[in-house]
């Protein structure tokens, strides 16, 4: 994670010349908030560091040459130019952090050990708390794998026999060793005889027959488990009797409890519902007005946003799909470590669409990200409006170019005519521009914040 060290701070106050005092003096001066500036650097990114001495410099530089340039492009321009002279700056991916080493596969055992022993005593919570605790420092989807299969054993015994399915599919999808298969087969199968779904159920005894083969065990203790799936097959309801095994599918549906809705839509703006309408005045610009009675309760917006962003910091408690907390379910993702799901459902959503997805969007760079995202909230704002326009080709905004940026109207979208709808591409993304570009209201301090922000994005990038 994104922490500043003392070799960093020393670093970065031999770099500028400073002492440690005069250095705390610096930053207390820039983050008045900050009263104990130790405490704080720990939390701190080396990105809202070195803002300061770039914000430093700037300063030093005069700040009313670039207060006389009109527009944005033209100060980015100015501050890219004099910052190009420092050598932070210009190596500036030298400061992207570099991710912390979570994988510890002795770790990882150990915890899975901990959820077992919690399990025997019977303390499920505990248990839950440590194998997924396990799946940080897991360093192969195997070991991942086996805490999954684990798990599902818990939620076994608390009668969850749905998240005991996901988590038997789960320790699948992660490769669970093969000779230990056909044991997640058959508690799936018991799952599903307990949720009344017997067609499953049947289709899942056969598969753990099938994989039975590979299991090793003694002749002994082969002959029990095929005597227990036999008297599990027998016990099913008639209707499953003449099921045959189709093509080793393991379906079980599980429900999306994802049911929150709109129920009338703004004509407008559809993502609002039609008790709200939009009005605009120049002491709160644009704003939503409730015109009728709202009843608890009630969507009053629905909307997919076009991008999103979660701190590093934060990643372990939420989904990168849904965003809400990761809670017992929890799955890691397969393609990037120290990411989560909060349930297989959401994995599943997020693998078999185009859907934007955390896991996809830091494909690029995660160095990046942790960089701007741990930071302060003007660096991930910067970061989103890189990923939002990121997530259109270029010909869409050369194309659009005059439609998308003809000028800021903080009325957008307000004394349109009969007919005209918030919708389509162009449109959103005119509106977002209306919605980020009002710098022209924005104290000075946040000002500069903003463009020595996007000078930095500028230079990471290139
Ligand atoms: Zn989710």
């Amino acid at each position: 994670m994104a922490f500043l060290s003392e070799e960093m701070k020393a670093q970065l106050m031999k770099v500028v010349g400073v002492s440690k005092d005069e250095f705390n003096v610096l930053l207390e001066k820039h983050s008045p908030e900050i009263s104990k500036c130790e405490e704080n650097l720990v939390r701190s990114s080396p990105f809202d560091i070195q803002q300061i001495l770039f914000k430093n410099i700037i300063e030093t530089e005069g700040l009313n040459e670039l207060n006389e340039l009109k527009t944005i492009e033209d100060k980015v321009e100015w501050i890219y130019s004099r910052l190009m002279m420092d050598q932070d700056f210009r190596n500036i991916r030298n400061l992207l952090p570099e991710r912390k080493e979570f994988k510890d596969s002795i770790k990882s055992k150990e915890l899975k050990e901990k959820g077992n022993h919690e399990f025997q005593r019977k303390n499920y919570q505990e248990a839950i708390r440590f194998y997924n605790q396990s799946f940080i420092s897991a360093s192969s989807d195997k070991e991942i794998a086996l805490s999954l299969a684990n798990r599902s054993v818990v939620f076994f015994n608390l009668k969850e026999y749905s998240n005991c399915i996901q988590d038997c599919k789960a320790a699948l999808l992660f490769g669970y060793p093969q000779e230990l298969v056909y044991k997640v087969h058959e508690r799936t199968a018991r799952c599903c005889v307990q949720i009344g779904q017997t067609k499953e159920a049947k289709e899942n005894i056969l598969q753990a027959k099938l994989t039975l083969n590979k299991a090793k065990l003694s002749e002994e203790r082969r002959e029990t488990v095929e005597a227990d799936l036999e008297t599990l097959l027998k016990g099913l309801p008639a209707e499953a009797a003449d099921h045959t095994l189709t093509n080793g599918a393991v379906k079980v549906e599980i429900k999306d409890d994802s049911h929150l809705k709109l129920l009338s839509r703004n004509k407008k703006f559809p993502n609002l519902s039609r008790s709200v309408d939009i009005k605009f005045n120049p002491e709160a610009g644009r704003h939503a007005v409730a015109n009728s009675k709202i009843q608890p309760g009630e969507v009053i917006l629905e909307e997919i946003p076009l991008t999103w962003t979660i701190n590093p910091n934060q990643t372990l408690r939420t989904c990168i799909r849904c965003l809400k907390q990761t809670g017992k379910h929890m799955v890691p993702s397969k393609q990037r470590e120290n990411l989560f799901y909060c349930s297989l459902v959401c994995y599943n959503r997020a693998t078999e669409s185009a859907d934007l997805n955390l896991e996809k969007m830091q494909a690029d760079d995660h160095r990046l990200v942790d960089l701007f995202c741990s930071a302060n909230e003007s660096s991930a704002t910067t970061m989103l409006a890189f990923w939002a326009i990121r997530s259109q080709p270029l010909d869409f905004f050369v194309t659009n170019e005059s439609a998308l940026f003809e000028g800021i109207s903080p009325e957008f979208g307000i004394n349109t005519p009969e007919g005209w709808k918030l919708e389509g591409k162009e449109q959103i993304y005119k509106n977002l521009y209306n919605l980020v570009s009002h710098t022209d209201s924005l104290p000075e301090e946040t000002l500069l914040d903003i463009l020595i922000t996007s000078t930095v994005l500028l230079r990471s990038l290139s």
